[in-house]
Formats: C-alpha cells, structure tokens, sequence
C-alpha cells in the first residue's frame, strides 16, 4: 500500500520540495495551500503519483479538521504529517502591532497544533504515523525584529517533545527540523545588506536549498528513522553553532 503524506504550505518553497522529495520516494501526496492556487495546480502536473488539492488556512481548527478527514476518505489512510506552514511578520518589539504577534503565533504554532490535534486520532487508530513540523533556527536563537516568528518557532519545538511523549506509546513520532537560511520567497524579502551579513556568519558560506530541508523531512519519515523522536534536527550551515 502506498503511504499518503499532507503537506501543509505545499503550493511554494521549502512545502513544494517537500512535497516533490516524497513523491520522487512514491508517496501519494495530499497539498494543501491557502491562497497561491495557481501554485498548487502547477505543482500538482509535476507530481508521479496521485495527489489532490486542499484548500484550507491551517489557524482554523475547524476548517482543518474537515480538510483531514476530508483526506482520510479520498485516500483512505494517512501516514505523514509534515507541517510546513508559516509566515513572516517582521518588525522591532517596540513597533510591533499585538495582531503581528497574534497572526504569527496563529498561524505558525497554532497550526501546527490545530494539524497535530486533528490527524492524531487517525494515527492513533492506525497505530502508525510520522509527523515533521517546521520549525526554525530562529526559534532557537532569536532574532531582532521576529519576536513574533522566534515565539511561534520556539513554541512548535516544545509542541514537538510533548506531543512526540504523549503519542510514542501509539507508534507515532514527532520531530521537528529548525532550517536556517533558506533560498524561497521568504529569505527573499530579507534586503541585500543583510542577507550579506547573514552569509558571513554561516561557517558554509551559502543559504540553503529547500531540497536540504526536504531530504532531512523524507529521512525523518522513513525506516531509517524508526527510533528519533522528539529532536529538533538544524540544518542551517552551522549558522546556530558557528
Ligand atoms: P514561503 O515560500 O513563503 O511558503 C510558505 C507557504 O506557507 C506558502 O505556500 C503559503 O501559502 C503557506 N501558508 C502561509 N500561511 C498559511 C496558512 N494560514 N494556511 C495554509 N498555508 C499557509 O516560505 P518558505 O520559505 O517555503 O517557508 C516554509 C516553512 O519553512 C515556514 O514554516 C517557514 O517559517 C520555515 N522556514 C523558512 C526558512 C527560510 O529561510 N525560507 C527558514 C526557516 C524556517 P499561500 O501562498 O497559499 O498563502
């Protein structure tokens, strides 16, 4: 039986190689986007396998819930969970507007918990299942000017060691990958100078590519893995140790 994997934020960046990575490794895949459509569609002609199209903002819990089942009954199963969503806010502490904070926090942290809440009664009655949540290195060393990502990215990483102790007894595990600078739309709007800056401080001298995240996710995910759960893997260059 082929596995099935949700995707969330697959339609760009870092969720569609995500979503490419696990196809190549003959997952059915299940993309789910918010608004970028267009995306979607174009992501979904470059697939192998079967795969389908869900709508769905992942900080409405009961938008996701109809979303998962939804998935449930088109493939009948769900192995992997990868909660890749998220979004930017950026501004200093003292400018920074509470609805910043809170669609942040929402979307980011409370997605990846309204996902986790939804999916885990499916993994628990198949006794199996594999949930990567993306977190980020900013979550582990803060950043100025992302008060708001660093506490949403943080707070997934404690989301990761709960969940995976509260579900390891059921055969699911929970990991988390904190990526550092990566090459999407996202690290494309940090400017020139500081993206300058940032290179000078990662030991590989290069941002990363979404296919290191990727191939980190489809790792997690696979036998080869059968025994991590709760860890935070960083891939970013050595950016967090250098
Ligand atoms: P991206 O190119 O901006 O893609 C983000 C994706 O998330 C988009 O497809 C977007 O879909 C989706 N999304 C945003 N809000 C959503 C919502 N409420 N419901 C469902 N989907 C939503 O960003 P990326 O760089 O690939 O980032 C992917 C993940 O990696 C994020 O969690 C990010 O925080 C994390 N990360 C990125 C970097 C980096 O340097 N790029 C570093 C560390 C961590 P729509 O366009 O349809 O809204």
């Amino acid at each position: 039986m082929k596995k099935v994997a949700l995707i969330t934020g697959a339609a760009k960046g870092i969720g569609r190689q995500i979503a490419l990575t696990l196809d190549q490794a003959g997952y059915h895949i299940a993309i789910n986007y918010r608004g970028s459509i267009e995306h979607a569609h174009s992501l979904q002609t470059e697939l192998s396998q079967p795969s389908k199209l869900y709508q769905c903002d992942v900080s409405d819990y009961d938008a996701v819930e109809s979303m998962i089942k939804q998935i449930h009954q088109d493939f009948g199963h769900i192995d992997v969970l990868v909660n890749n969503a998220g979004i930017t806010k950026d501004s200093l502490l003292l400018r920074m507007n509470p609805n910043d904070f809170n669609s942040v926090v929402n979307i980011n942290l409370g997605g990846t918990f309204n996902t986790i809440k939804a999916m885990t009664p499916i993994f628990m009655r198949q006794k199996f299942g594999c949930i990567v949540n993306i977190s980020s290195v900013i979550g582990v060393m803060g950043n100025i000017g992302q008060a708001n990502y660093a506490a949403s990215k943080a707070g997934i990483i404690g989301l990761t060691k709960s969940v995976a102790k509260e579900i390891a007894s059921r055969n699911i595990r929970c990991n988390a990958i904190a990526p550092g600078f990566i090459e999407t739309d996202m690290s494309d709007a940090i400017n020139p100078s500081a993206k300058e800056k940032i290179m000078a401080s990662i030991p590989l001298r290069r941002l990363g590519m979404p296919k290191d995240i990727a191939d980190a996710v489809e790792f997690l995910v696979s036998d080869k893995a059968t025994y991590i759960t709760g860890q935070t893997l960083v891939i970013d260059g050595g950016l967090v140790n250098g």
